[in-house]
């Protein structure tokens, strides 16, 4: 596909989107904007400049697509960039070990819940035994270490998992949903799950978690491997396109918004791309599905919590997610929700990101945290994962105990449910 062809014309230059890019923020450099990148993109596509000279400035993009939402002229610079990506990836592919490392580990560990949940609990041992604590003072010493050690001393892993099954609504029935618990989400952040299905049920809803669903492929997709992505959606559109649900809800900003643009994987096949279409019209995320369909419940008083939430970059930017989980904040009693003055940047966290551009990324989180800090909480919120682990790290990093957890999670605790009290 020619990237001329992608709307890369549609930028006027105006500038309107920088305020919003967060690689912007810290470098303060046209190229490392989106402004800069679009430019650059052009002048490879027309042959005017060599690939290899563009590639690290655009191998710093988060792909948050902040840029995107910001946009007056309607410049799709996540579809320009990601089809960028994957002819950077052929051109300049990363080198042979790396490549195969990271194909292992994406293709045989990220699909099977069994395995991400031993995993899950080795890391939990290894906390109760200190290990993980010796191994962050280690990376002190091997940097190339610090994201996974620290990561694996900042964050508790929360058991139990997600459970598979059918589950009633609590009183008079609404409706039915499909819950998604995504792979990182259920292994290290089942408690979030957990809660989503609590919510569902007091507000009437009959879950269905299928046990055969599997990883969304978006981290796949993003490091350059489409054909693992499609075998995923596929799987994931088989299982969950039928059913008596009518809508397939989760609680994670990332992978929400790949079930969501599914139909892009097969723009080269009409009959997966159609069942895509009609597969992505019925995911939706919790909070939004939650706002939707909010009736009075029996919330008590909990905190009292100044709580700050961190918006997921692909909840916010690519599924237009912004008020919903503040309207649902807003409602719960004891909690006094603040604002940062940057929302729409992102923490940094973004899939790998913070393996392959580390420096960048701690640049990113300290930013982050700055504006946390302005705004004084005792309560941090988030709505996806990586940012839960790329800011827990953070935290630890400075020894700043706030506690971390998804918007529906607070909900669980002001509801008459024992495990969330
Ligand atoms: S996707 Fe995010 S990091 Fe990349 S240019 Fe846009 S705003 Fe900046
Ligand atoms: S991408 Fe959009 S907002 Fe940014 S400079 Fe181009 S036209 Fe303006």
């Amino acid at each position: 596909m020619n990237l001329l062809d992608l709307d890369l014309q549609k930028c006027i230059h105006c500038g309107l989107c920088l305020e919003s890019c967060a690689t912007y923020a810290v470098a303060l450099e046209e190229t490392e904007g989106p402004r800069g990148r679009l430019a650059l993109m052009k002048a490879v596509a027309q042959e005017r400049l060599p690939l290899e000279e563009a590639a690290p400035h655009l191998l710093r993009c988060l792909d948050c697509r902040a840029c995107e939402a910001a946009c007056p002229s309607g410049v799709p610079y996540g579809e320009i960039w990601e089809t960028f990506r994957l002819r950077l990836e052929r051109v300049m592919p990363a080198p042979a070990p790396v490549a195969r490392w990271r194909r292992l580990l994406i293709r045989s560990l990220l699909p099977y819940p069994t395995r991400l949940r031993v995993l899950a609990l080795l890391w939990r041992t290894a906390q109760a035994l200190g290990l993980t604590r010796l191994a962050a003072w280690l990376a002190g010493l091997r940097p190339g270490l610090a994201v996974f050690a620290e990561t694996a001393a900042a964050h508790r892993v929360q058991i139990p998992f997600t459970p598979y099954g059918v589950f009633s609504p609590y009183g008079e029935k609404r409706g039915t949903v499909a819950l998604f618990p995504g792979c990182v989400q259920d292994a290290f952040y089942a408690r979030a799950n957990r809660a989503t299905l609590e919510v569902l049920r007091h507000l009437g809803f009959e879950v269905h978690i299928p046990r055969e669903q599997t990883c969304c492929g978006a981290v796949a997709y993003h490091t350059g491997d489409p054909e693992h992505a499609r075998e995923l959606a596929r799987r994931n559109i088989q299982v969950l396109e039928s059913g008596p649900w009518q809508a397939v809800v989760n609680h994670i900003g990332g992978c929400g918004a790949m079930l969501k643009e599914y139909p892009r994987l097969f723009a080269q096949d009409p009959h997966w791309e159609d069942r895509a279409r009609q597969f992505s019209v019925m995911v939706e995320d919790a909070t939004a599905f939650v706002a939707r369909h909010w009736r009075p419940l029996p919330l008590k008083p909990i905190g009292p919590y100044r709580a700050v939430y961190v918006d997921s970059c692909h909840l916010r930017h690519v599924q237009g997610v912004k008020e919903p989980p503040r309207a649902i904040l807003r409602r719960i009693p004891g909690l006094t929700l603040v604002e940062l003055e940057h929302p729409d940047r992102c923490c940094g966290s973004a899939g790998v990101y913070s393996l392959t551009q580390p420096r960048m990324a701690l640049d990113m989180l300290e930013a982050k945290l700055e504006d946390v800090a302005r705004a004084d909480p005792n309560l941090l919120v988030v709505a996806n994962p990586g940012c839960a682990l790329h800011l827990e790290r953070g935290l630890w990093r400075k020894g700043w105990r706030l506690p971390v957890r998804y918007v529906l999670e607070v909900v669980a605790e002001a509801l008459p449910s024992p495990e969330f009290s």
